[in-house]
């Protein structure tokens, strides 16, 4: 049988690459997204690059005055599963606005935990993330790594998955996996689709790639004294479509799982890269110059953590395949086709 799965925040950066990977897999999906931080133009291309069943459903997740609507649309979509991928995910702004962040994020997961209780499809995939390990753990780190994020945004992610253990745990016919990934970037190999950030990126690829296109002056590295080889900050970094891949491997292992309940699940390639080499390694795929400064520290970070992945080569049989210079190549081939994103 062909799967049906939602996917909320289908048109996003990580949500537009999940369709493509379930599309091409012949699974139909039902987007659903508000376009607060994602371009409708995604969808075209996710439609030229994976052409299938994609329905799509403008809707707030986090809207109370919505959720009946939401929840009959899924009904009628009839799905196996879901991704959850809807949210807010700005660190800093989560600092700022933390009562936004709290409504928004956990309104939106239980809107559809409701929807797909209604519609009595139990397999959820929720897409959760690193900083809920906080600065707690050597790594590599693994699942059983202690949790304690250091913003609002991170703490958003640890409750829902605290909520969805609940939930697991009061109906053994939910199957739920968190997904805990690592830093994604990079882009579609095909250049049509990638991260189109709203305003000044704050996460380090998209900085690096408005530099080398000559959107931005210079890169400001966080911290040059860290306790790391170069002193720079390191990190686990995946390329998106192996990211996208793990939850088409997750949403599987849901189908093929005899027994209900929740299990987090580490995406990331296990290996750690400097800010000084991911910036090198940009240089070399762009071909462009890349000027930075060591800045002091950015409030808030770690010096450094990276995954144990054996946990998802083990259940699901994924791991990720591309390369560094993968994920500098296709972000720039996205970047350069694309130099205002979306409206281009
Ligand atoms: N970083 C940086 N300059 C920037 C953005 C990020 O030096 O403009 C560093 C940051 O300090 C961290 C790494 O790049 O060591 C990854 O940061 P990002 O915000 O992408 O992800 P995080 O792991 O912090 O969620």
């Amino acid at each position: 049988m062909t799967k049906r799965i939602v996917v909320t925040g289908g048109a996003g950066y990580i949500g537009s690459h999940v369709c493509v990977e379930l599309l091409a897999g012949g699974a139909a999906a039902l987007v659903i997204d508000n376009f607060s931080n994602a371009h409708p133009e995604a969808l075209n291309r996710i439609r030229e690059l994976a052409p299938g069943d994609l329905e799509v459903l403008e809707r707030d997740l986090a809207d109370p005055a919505q959720s009946e609507d939401i929840i009959s649309a899924v009904r009628d979509f009839n799905p196996d599963g879901a991704v959850h991928l809807a949210g807010l995910k700005a660190v800093g702004e989560s600092v700022t606005e933390p009562a936004r962040y709290y409504r928004t994020n956990l309104g939106a997961a239980l809107t559809l935990i409701e929807a797909l209780d209604a519609a009595d499809a139990k397999n959820l995939v929720f897409s959760s993330s690193a900083t809920v390990y906080g600065d707690r753990n050597e790594s590599p780190v693994d699942e059983s790594g202690l949790t304690g994020p250091t913003n609002p945004y991170g703490r958003t992610k640890l409750f829902i998955e605290d909520i969805v253990r609940d939930i697991a745990h009061s109906d053994n016919r939910w199957r739920i996996v968190n997904l805990r990934y690592f830093n994604p970037v990079g882009a579609h190999a095909s250049g049509r689709i990638g991260e189109d950030p709203n305003d000044i990126p704050n996460n380090l690829f998209p900085f690096i790639a408005q530099v080398a296109v000559g959107r931005r002056d210079k890169l400001q590295v966080f911290g040059g004294d860290y306790p790391t080889p170069d002193g720079t900050g390191v990190r686990d970094y995946i390329h998106v479509t192996d990211l996208a891949r793990g939850h088409v491997a997750a949403l599987d292992y849901l189908a093929a799982k005899k027994t209900g309940g929740a299990v987090d699940i580490n995406l990331g390639t296990g290996k750690g890269v400097s800010v000084l080499e991911a910036v090198a390694a940009f240089k070399r795929a762009s071909n462009r110059d890349i000027p930075y400064d060591i800045a002091p520290r950015r409030d808030g970070d770690i010096a450094e953590i990276y995954a144990n992945a054996d946990l998802a080569q083990k259940l699901l049989g994924w791991r990720a395949e591309k390369t560094l210079e993968d994920m500098c190549a296709d972000h720039w081939r996205w970047q350069s086709q694309n130099p205002e994103g979306y409206q281009s």
